[in-house]
């Protein structure tokens, strides 16, 4: 037991209360690349079904609802991968 009360601590409160797992984590954020940590993360996902269904139940109750009103504008120019929210920041854009 103990899963559940301590999902219900919100997870920064939880990260404060251990600096040095925080540390470590923040280099390995530095020195791994996004995509291989999203790799890992999906190995752990399929490895612990439970503890995935965990997080699920936490961020339901801590993320905020995703503001959904309609689709975010953006201003696309070319074949720019770069999605600007602004007319002005598509200009200033320098991949062209
Ligand atoms: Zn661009």
């Amino acid at each position: 037991m103990g899963l559940l009360t301590r999902r219900l601590i919100p997870r920064k409160v939880r990260r404060l209360a251990h600096p040095a797992r925080a540390a470590k984590r923040a280099t390995k954020k530095a020195l791994i690349p996004k995509t291989v940590r999203k790799a890992m993360w999906g190995v752990h996902v399929a490895a612990n079904p439970v503890s995935s269904a965990g997080y699920a139940l936490e961020r339901s109750i801590f993320s905020k609802p995703k503001k959904s009103k309609g689709r975010a504008v953006v201003y696309r120019h070319g074949s720019c991968q770069a999605k600007p929210r602004t007319p002005e920041a598509a200009q200033r854009c320098r991949n062209r």
